[in-house]
């Protein structure tokens, strides 16, 4: 029977590319690469423009334990270090034109590694939490003294809508996952580990287990769990596996756990067995916008204007100005026409007719929104110059019908909201309390206890936008002090 935690919805899966093997995007002719990729401090830049760098060069160092290294994804040279656009803030970038060549320096390979070896290895590469969060991988393997972890907690859960690079890579990587998941074990300890994995992936259940069977291996276990949004959120997934419930504002460790994601584990595979530190990632790119959906190996600061040239897109945004002149086109020979050259008028109407529907074709076929992760929990934007960064597990270019666009109106109390929330939070009543900008209010219905996963926006059929709420919540309640 598979497990399962309280709350949270059913959203239309829409994987697309879930049968489309991994294949390898071919790498843009300029990078842009952040300073912060994770959560934590900016790493320091170590390199000059003009200094020629190969792949895996340390790009910029980790300033303290919550940051991470950065490498550069390509070899070529150094053209500028800038300020750029990612999402709502500005940030470092460090700017490389792509010579092709590939050259290469990782770090040597380890056999048989220490726990300390692993441990530094791990940043020494650059790991940090690949699911999304970006937490630094070597920070969350040393909990602090006094506490104890007994068990390692590996999501595979992958329960947002679209995104399918977590499922292949457990297709098709599924001996260096094990590897992965065996350092991460030995840093930490711990000899109970589960990997969590939604009833909906079992060819990834059967193929790791497979693997698990064949080298004898007795201390992982997989566990299906039940196929429901937010089930791979952490809390969600601790309680599910272990029906240990984490206090609101603690961390796993607080009841002997530690999380990691699938693609951190083979990261961590291959910063250690393979010397490779962190410079490339899965990533599922789809959405009704993308011609070539699929899910692909992407350098870090590859910009999202060059994924999409190489996926296609169905029909150009030019396409769409190309009607538009024709129409203007049909539009004024139709002006100029005489009331009595009736067959003429016809024959242009009837154009004008195929144009325009023509042109609703093309305009539906056209991205309205990018979304960096899951429609539920991703990053959106309207700009293709921001970046694929260590944490992109999908790149999403939805048109218009994939976009909630209705309005919202006033909350009709139906208690919807409440009833999916995994947090059993209160929503309505903190959307409330941040209209009327009451953040003591919005705290008392435990605003910092949400997770942020959208199902009270998704099921409201008010359409409110209640994730906004309980963003603005937890920020004015920090900021604050309240
Ligand atoms: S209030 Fe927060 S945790 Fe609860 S459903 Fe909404 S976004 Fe998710
Ligand atoms: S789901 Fe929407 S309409 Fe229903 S109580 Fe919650 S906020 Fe109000």
């Amino acid at each position: 029977m598979p497990t399962k935690f309280f709350g949270g919805v059913h959203p239309h899966t829409n994987k697309i590319t879930q049968r489309d093997y991994i294949s390898e995007l071919t790498p843009p002719a300029k990078v842009f690469v952040p300073v912060v990729q994770h959560i934590g401090k900016p790493a320091i830049v170590k390199v000059n423009v003009g200094d020629y760098v190969k792949v895996g060069t340390l790009l910029a160092s980790a300033d303290g334990v919550i940051s991470a290294n950065i490498f550069s994804p390509v070899s070529g040279k150094v053209m500028a270090i800038e300020n750029r656009p990612m999402g709502d803030r500005e940030v470092t970038h460090i700017v490389i034109d792509n010579d092709f060549s590939d050259n290469a320096e990782f770090l040597p390979k380890l056999t048989n590694p220490t726990k300390e070896q692993i441990l530094a290895r791990t940043a020494e590469a650059g790991i940090v939490g690949m699911g999304g969060a970006g937490f630094p991988t070597a920070a969350k393997l040393t909990p602090p003294s006094g506490v104890t972890i007994d068990t390692l907690v590996i999501n595979g859960a992958e329960c947002e809508p679209y995104i399918t690079s977590d499922h292949r890579i457990m297709l098709e990587y599924p001996e260096q996952i094990l590897k992965g998941i065996r350092y991460i074990a030995t840093a930490l300890d711990v000899h109970n580990i589960l990997i969590g994995v939604e009833e909906n992936k079992q060819d990834a259940i059967d193929t790791l287990n497979k693997v698990i069977a064949a080298n004898n291996i007795t201390d992982i276990k997989v566990v299906g769990l039940k196929t429901r949004y937010p089930q791979g959120a952490e809390k969600q997934l601790i309680y599910a596996l272990t029906k240990r419930v984490v206090p609101a504002c603690e961390l796993p460790s607080k009841v002997g756990v530690v999380v990691n994601n699938v693609h951190t584990a083979l990261s961590v595979y291959y910063a250690v067995y393979e010397g490779q530190p962190l410079y490339r990632r899965v990533v599922t790119v789809s959405g009704g916008a993308v011609k070539n959906k699929g899910n692909y190996w992407i350098r870090t600061g590859t910009t999202y204007k060059d994924v999409l040239a190489e996926c296609k897109t169905i029909d150009s945004r030019e396409n769409v100005k190309v009607i538009q002149d024709k129409i203007k086109e049909k539009q004024s020979q139709l002006e100029k026409l005489d009331k009595s050259q009736k067959s003429e008028i016809k024959a242009v109407r009837a154009e004008l007719k195929s144009l325009e529907k023509e042109l609703s074709t093309v305009k539906s076929s056209q991205y309205i929104m990018i979304v960096n992760g899951g429609p539920m929990m991703g990053a959106c934007t309207q700009n293709d110059e921001n970046v694929i960064t260590k944490t992109s597990s999908a790149l999403l270019f939805l048109t218009e019908k994939e976009v909630n666009t209705v309005s919202p109106s006033q909350c009709i109390n139906c208690g919807k909201c409440a009833r999916v929330c995994p947090m059993r939070l209160m929503p309505m009543f903190i959307d409330a309390a941040a209209i009327a900008g009451d953040w003591a209010e919005a705290k008392k219905y435990g605003a910092v206890d949400c997770i942020l996963c959208g199902s009270c926006s998704y099921i409201c059929p008010a359409k409110r936008d209640l994730v906004s709420s309980m963003k603005k919540s937890k920020k004015m309640i920090a900021t604050r002090g309240i």
